[in-house]
């Protein structure tokens, strides 16, 4: 890595560190209170106000893990086969009523409860069928292929913290355990509109100088979540009574605000009047690249995130600093993203002084190894920077330029993203 702190840097004393900017954001938002009761069939995504406890266990009964024949593993010889009489067959869902003694077997189905007395099941597979017997070799043990009551969770046993964020899998287990309803936190209400008199919605003409809102859409996509209620507001013009109107307004709705545009420098000044008179906050540097300025505060009883306008600065603190922030909002706990260590196959064009978020495409080479490229241009205007990638390529403050074959760190948009 090449460590060059030369004129080129951009080292700048009065900036914030990534991991600053998190902690100072973090440690001000609480958990939104209270909870609702929702059914199963709504709560995928959304977090556990109430730890979950087992009201039975699972299996409920022992029960064959193959479609085979049940028996007493007593009856089993050693260095011989065993020779078993079927006395009858028993369905999922079925019990069979009668006595297994030893020396005989009943024909079984997966999921069926193990009659009394067997406690092993040879796989239909496996058997000589002949006159109503069966035949097994001596490979076979007592207690094979049997799922045991209890084995995978007992009774008033913790299945689900509260905080956590129920996933399919979740889902599905609930129902397991007849659980219909279940205590989730309250959705997170999130207001959010474009700022900018260049500004136009789809559906408008674009005259000269004007560009289409993207942050708004990006935005309203990456809100889509079960955990939240998302408030579009549109797009306000960069004027002090409209961006007035828009704060108020959306003060009256929602727990958190997101804008974008008009947080640099020279357009700071104007909706900081407007954030001052309504509330405290701290407009930032932060040492990354893209998304130096960052607004962050409180506005009465919601808190606002201010984004950089360029579209792809918004979508990188939205996703470093807004959503751990909406995630604490939830209550969600376990919300660390994960990192690679790859090798680069391009080199990576950078300045020291800032932590770089390039977007890179993560691929499995000819060898099998997993490796990132660049996806090109990194400007923090081209969207398609991000929307080619599948990662970003998280390259430290101190470095510079980043050579074929060095390590580099990876942040998977899979995991970012989910
Ligand atoms: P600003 O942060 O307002 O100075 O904007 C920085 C750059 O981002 C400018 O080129 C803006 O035109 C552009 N920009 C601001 N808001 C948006 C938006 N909602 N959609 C697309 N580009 C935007
Ligand atoms: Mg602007």
């Amino acid at each position: 890595m090449n460590q060059q702190a030369n004129c080129h840097s951009e080292f700048d004393p009065n900036s914030l560190s990534v991991d600053a900017a998190l902690e100072s954001i973090q440690s001000r938002i609480t958990a939104i209170q209270g909870s609702e009761s929702i059914s199963i069939s709504e709560a995928v995504g959304r977090v556990l106000a109430e730890p979950i406890l087992s009201p039975m266990q699972i299996p409920a009964f022992t029960n064959s893990a193959m479609d085979g024949y049940a028996f007493r593993g007593s009856d089993l010889r050693k260095n011989s086969p065993t020779q078993l009489q079927i006395v009858g067959k028993v369905f999922a869902g079925h019990v069979f009523e009668g006595e297994v003694q030893a020396g005989e077997c009943v024909r079984i189905m997966t999921g069926a409860k193990l009659p009394d007395h067997c406690d092993s099941v040879v796989m239909q597979e496996h058997v000589t069928l002949e006159n109503n017997q069966i035949k097994i070799d001596d490979s076979h043990q007592s207690g094979q292929n049997v799922r045991y009551a209890g084995e995978e969770i007992e009774i008033n046993s913790p299945v689900l913290n509260s905080g956590h964020c129920l996933t399919a899998a979740d889902v599905g287990l609930c129902a397991s355990l007849g659980i219909a309803s279940v205590d989730v936190k309250p959705k997170v209400r999130v207001a959010f509109f474009s700022t900018g008199d260049e500004l136009k919605s789809l559906g408008e003409p674009l005259s000269t100088g004007e560009i289409y809102d993207s942050n708004r859409y990006t935005l309203s996509a990456l809100l889509l979540s079960p955990a939240i209620s998302a408030i579009n507001l549109g797009i306000i013009p960069d004027d002090k009574q409209a961006i007035e109107t828009a704060f108020e307004n959306a003060i009256n709705q929602a727990d958190l605000i997101i804008t974008s545009g008009g947080v640099s420098v020279g357009e700071a000044d104007f909706v900081k009047q407007t954030l001052d008179k309504l509330g405290e906050v701290g407009f930032w540097k932060i040492s990354m690249k893209p998304g130096r300025p960052l607004a962050f505060g409180q506005l009465k009883n919601s808190f606002f995130f201010g984004l950089p306008g360029n579209p792809v600065s918004a979508m990188v603190t939205f996703l470093h600093f807004v959503k751990p922030a909406i995630a604490k909002l939830t209550g969600r706990t376990q919300t660390e993203s994960q990192f690679l260590q790859v090798t680069t196959v391009s080199t990576l064009k950078k300045r020291p002084g800032r932590v770089d978020y390039q977007r890179g495409i993560l691929f499995v080479n000819e060898t099998g190894e997993t490796v990132v490229k660049t996806t090109g241009q990194q400007g923090s205007h081209m969207l398609t920077s991000m929307s080619l990638a599948n990662c970003f390529i998280v390259l430290p403050l101190e470095s510079g330029n980043i050579e074929v074959g060095e390590r580099v760190k990876v942040e998977p948009f899979c995991h970012l993203f989910s």
